[in-house]
């Protein structure tokens, strides 16, 4: 795609990224055949070529951000579907990065809309007022339908919809901890505990060090981890969203340089590719960059990490689990095959549901913010997860957890639980229940 930024714009290594990432873009299409929203409403504008466009006009013009790019780029669901798809390697994760930093940067957003994102942003990225908001939530339960009618107090119909009934108490694994390995020690790594999957589901961190360290690596829970900054990147919140990474970076650093770490393991897939971006979104920080860049080639998925450790094969157990494999993993990460791999050594009879590269409508906030985009994206993706007649769901995103479990009765897990189960942990809580446990 031909540009025309000035020098002076392209002095801003922001601009000079998204200048290189729009020339890759020769306006082919193909984007728009995988990308949900389009697939969802079929308009131009809401496809990745489309919103390519409505960026580079944004940018190349020096123009503030309108109502009409906001709607189109809020639409976006960041799920990367379109990176994986693109046979001209268009960067689209970054260029959005940038128009959403943008576009809160240039844009006053209507007074609801800014309130809700400011709830959110200081809300989700902390355990313990989380944890708090989901109490709270039982008491706005009630006024849910009245919420649902008016559009600009719909996100508060959508919290309320999703936040669970009840929560588990705090783990004892959630605190900062040294865990020894069984036996002969074969590795060392740091865990990222996160902030919403504690709060929602603790027994995901707990299944995970127990089997890691069952396999022989010590697992360290470091002091003072806080959220990867997913949540208000994806906002276009740059400065709190660096503001984690750059706690990240000094925590596992830290840990780095006291024990030595083989890896950082991350269990929700949207904060591994946050993370494994820390070197990029640090890259013009001269104190953070190297350390970042660092820590991002440590960050490992759980399944990644295990599939290096070369698990015995186990006997088959007549479980049958559907896979989803969760939009930051496969687009973001582009781990594909090792969750599967893992479960089916494991002794799982894996099925992959249909349309597997669409998004479940989680993302983020998404499913808060844009309610009924979201809402048909679950409805279609429970229906192709149904057709494979699973005992049992498996994912590797607490995102995708909740999103699915509001849209079918067929319990859903992380996939690091399976694990730990078929290599002699508990059988999930979920799973206790059924038959087959
Ligand atoms: S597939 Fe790639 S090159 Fe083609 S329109 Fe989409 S982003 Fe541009
Ligand atoms: S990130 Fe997903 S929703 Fe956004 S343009 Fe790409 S495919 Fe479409």
């Amino acid at each position: 795609m031909q540009t025309n930024f000035t020098p002076a714009q392209l002095a801003d290594p922001h601009v000079a990224e998204s200048e290189q990432i729009l020339r890759k873009c020769v306006h082919c299409g193909f984007c728009t055949a995988t990308c949900p929203t389009y697939v969802t409403l079929g308009n131009e504008l809401d496809s990745p070529r489309g919103r390519i466009y409505l960026i580079k006009d944004m940018l190349e013009n020096g123009r503030p951000a309108d109502a009409e790019v906001v709607t189109h780029i809020d639409r976006c669901l960041s799920c990367l579907a379109c990176v994986t798809t693109c046979p001209s390697g268009v960067d689209y994760m970054h260029l959005v990065d940038h128009a959403r930093a943008h576009i809160e940067k240039t844009y006053k957003r209507p007074f609801m809309n800014r309130l809700v994102r400011a709830i959110l942003a200081a809300v989700l990225p902390y355990p313990d007022r989380f944890r708090l908001a989901i109490k709270l939530s039982s008491v706005g339960r009630p006024f849910a339908g009245f919420l649902q009618h008016s559009p600009a107090l719909k996100p508060f119909a959508a919290m309320l919809a999703l936040a669970p009934r009840h929560i588990p108490p705090a783990s004892i694994y959630a605190a900062p901890a040294s865990h020894a390995a069984a036996g002969e020690k074969r590795g060392r790594v740091a865990i990222l505990t996160g902030c919403a999957q504690p709060a929602l589901d603790p027994g995901i961190n707990e299944a995970t060090i127990k089997l890691l360290t069952r396999l022989g690596v010590e697992v360290v829970v470091p002091e003072g981890e806080s959220c990867c900054g997913s949540l208000v990147h994806h906002m276009g919140r740059e400065e709190q969203a660096l503001a984690s990474a750059r706690a990240n970076v000094d925590v596992w650093t830290g840990e780095l340089e006291k024990g030595g770490l083989d890896a950082i393991i991350i269990t929700a897939s949207g904060c591994g590719t946050t993370i494994k971006d820390y070197g990029h979104m640090l890259r013009l920080d001269p104190a953070y960059a190297e350390k970042a860049a660092r820590i991002s080639s440590l960050a490992k998925d759980v399944t990644e990490y295990l599939a290096s450790l070369d698990l015995p094969a186990q006997m088959p157990k007549g479980v049958i689990v559907a896979y989803h494999s969760a939009c930051s993993m496969q687009h973001g990460q582009r781990i594909t095959m090792a969750p599967k791999q893992l479960l089916k050594a494991a002794g799982f009879n894996v099925r992959d549901p249909a349309e597997g590269h669409l998004c479940c409508g989680s993302a983020g906030t998404y499913n808060i913010m844009q309610s009924d985009i979201s809402e048909a994206l679950k409805t279609r993706k429970v229906r192709n997860i149904e057709a494979t007649k699973p005992h049992v769901i498996a994912t590797g995103n607490i995102g995708c957890m909740m999103q699915i479990t509001t849209g079918t009765a067929i319990p859903i897990v992380h996939t690091v639980q399976l694990l730990d189960w078929a290599y002699g942990g508990d059988v999930p809580e979920k799973l206790k229940d059924l038959p087959l446990a």
